[in-house]
């Protein structure tokens, strides 16, 4: 092939994404320190315009925490810029150590181990599980993050996909295994384009049945959810039946990073066996001191996850009384259906052009056709008045897009 011709393919490639509906326009955002969840936004024409961002993953503001920033730039001051290579050549910080058992703590486990996302530890752990179990059948939810998904098909080995949530599904492709073939459910907590929590004690009690290990991401409830911040399993009382609990440290608190969770002879053989979690640079000090410090605040500060309920909790409601078709959800996610590609998109791109109201939309492949919806993430910081503002812009592009309202009917 000529130059000519490589080219051409890319450009076949990316039209063929245009053409569905899916290319991806990335929104150009300055956050500003201090005034979350304020930042002005820099649009085509290079017009800058102040705008309040509703659907941050820094669900509880911690990006922006005194305590984190002191403790980052701290860690600056004192270790430098980069860890200066993998864990085992050189690159193993104290932070790292003092983090791992602050993780193992939170989560009541024996340790803990850190990757540099919460993709690559989902990746790594789940495709090296086959080597550590060889016959290995992973039971996996069909809604599991992508960052699952990469790492039981990396692993190569036996998996079974079940409908989501659905435990009588799970259990009918349980008892269909073989008795001795080592298993493993692999799901989430908070399943975050719906909102929805899944069903923890009626797995684990499966997996205790059938003689399954469990995995559980629980990316969208650390920092939020149970007592101190450890998550789902930690607030249903299912914590210690949870073999290896996944987390980020890149969402509510608010820095970047992944671990897991668990008994010291799994997490020994992950860090021993994990390609994702050996040939690479370990976390630079700063990141891992921001965690470090956020982690440790986060326990302490239920006022934060109780202030963080209840504003979801009022923009559903309002939504509700606006008539706008909130979505069911038992979490701190308010998505909204609009149930079309294009009015999905063409409502965003109005909220933020004309409201300054920052919300992206979110089309297929992320949810089924016919489903796409805007996903508000309300954060403790989301105050009344943004809120009125926020309703009033929906409602006016409701009425002027004809788009449904609840009870499916168009206004
Ligand atoms: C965001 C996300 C991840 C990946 O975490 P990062 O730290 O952002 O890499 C893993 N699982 C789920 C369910 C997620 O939503």
């Amino acid at each position: 092939m000529t130059e000519r011709d490589y080219r051409a393919a890319f450009r076949t490639a990316v039209e063929q994404v245009r053409q569905e509906g899916r290319y991806r326009v990335f929104a150009d955002l300055k956050r500003h320190c201090g005034a979350f969840p304020h930042a002005t936004w820099t649009c085509d024409a290079g017009v800058e315009r102040e705008v309040v961002v509703w659907c941050s993953n820094d669900y509880l503001g911690q990006g922006q925490n005194p305590i984190v920033l002191a403790a980052m730039q701290d860690a600056i001051a004192t270790y430098g810029s980069g860890s200066g290579g993998t864990r085992n050549i050189s690159g193993t910080n104290h932070l790292h150590v003092e983090l791992e058992h602050e993780l193992a703590d939170l989560h009541g486990k024996d340790a803990a181990l850190l990757f540099t996302s919460g993709y690559v530890s989902n990746e790594a752990t789940l495709s090296s599980l086959y080597k550590i179990l060889p016959g290995l059948i992973i039971f996996s939810d069909a809604l599991n993050h992508a960052s699952m998904i990469a790492g039981i098909r990396h692993g190569g080995g036996e998996r079974r996909i079940f409908r989501h949530n659905d435990l009588e599904h799970l259990e009918s492709l349980l008892k269909a295994a073989p008795a001795d073939a080592p298993k493993l459910i692999a799901f989430e907590s908070v399943y975050s384009m719906d909102g929805d929590i899944s069903d923890l004690a009626g797995t684990v009690a499966l997996a205790k049945r059938y003689g399954a290990l469990t995995y559980l991401d629980e990316v969208h409830a650390v920092g939020m959810y149970g007592p101190r911040g450890a998550g789902v399993a930690a607030r249903d009382g299912v914590m210690d039946q949870i073999d290896i609990v996944e987390g980020t440290l890149g969402k509510a608190f608010g820095v970047m990073g992944g671990y897991i969770a668990a008994a010291s002879e799994l997490v020994d053989a992950i860090r021993l066996y994990a390609s994702g979690f050996i040939f690479t640079t370990s976390l630079p000090p700063a990141l891992t001191a921001g965690a470090l410090a956020s982690v440790r605040w986060l326990k302490q500060h239920d006022e934060m996850r109780i202030r963080h309920q209840e504003r979801a909790a009022t923009l559903k409601r309002r939504f509700k009384e606006a008539g706008l078709p909130v979505m069911e959800s038992s979490s701190h996610i308010v998505p909204v259906l609009v149930g079309d590609p294009v009015h999905c998109k063409l409502i965003s791109d109005l909220l933020l052009a004309d409201h300054g109201v920052y919300v992206q939309p979110i089309n297929y492949p992320t949810v089924p056709r016919g489903t796409e919806r805007l996903r508000f993430t309300p954060t403790p910081f989301h105050d009344d008045r943004m809120m009125d503002d926020l309703v009033r812009a929906m409602n006016g592009l409701w009425t002027r897009c004809n788009v449904k309202r609840m009870g499916g009917v168009a206004a």
